[in-house]
């Protein structure tokens, strides 16, 4: 059988990568981390990650850049971003890290939609207030943009 992939882009598709799913096929679950560093690298509030094996993980098209964040507590994080678009791709922390952390923003429309299960927060604490709302029907909701 031939290997299944996961794809995906920056916002101005100048680098692509794919993720080759393991045989037999299980989907990555999503990890929302809400650490104050996630909320200032992707200006959200939290980044929405799935995390593969690096192996299993490789760059397409082009080639991102490099940023060497440290956590509050001097835990380098590795994070590899668009140096065109600024779209985040991955963080990792190290280079013997053998798991990378891909923003799930970045996979293909199907590809994201495939990647449907909630499986873990991490930095619950710094969670931010709002995030609570979302999901409980009380916000006017649009499908489309602010000017409808
Ligand atoms: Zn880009
Ligand atoms: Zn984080």
């Amino acid at each position: 059988m031939a290997p299944a992939y996961l794809t995906g882009a920056c916002l101005c598709k100048n680098i692509a990568y794919r993720i080759t799913l393991p045989t037999p096929v299980s989907l990555p679950k999503v990890i929302l981390c809400h650490c104050t560093n996630c909320k200032r690298y992707t200006g959200s509030g939290f980044s929405a990650n799935i995390v593969v094996p690096r192996s299993t993980f490789e760059y397409t098209k082009g080639s991102p850049k490099l940023y060497s964040d440290r956590s509050n507590k001097g835990v380098i994080v590795l994070r590899e971003f668009c140096p065109d678009c600024g779209s985040p791709f991955t963080s990792r922390s190290g280079d013997d890290e053998e798991e990378v952390a891909v923003k799930s923003g970045t996979l293909d429309d199907e590809d994201r939609v495939k990647c449907a299960e909630l499986g873990l927060e991490i930095y619950f604490h710094r969670k931010d207030q709002w995030v609570d709302g979302m999901g409980d029907g009380g916000v006017k909701r649009v499908d489309g943009s602010m000017e409808g």
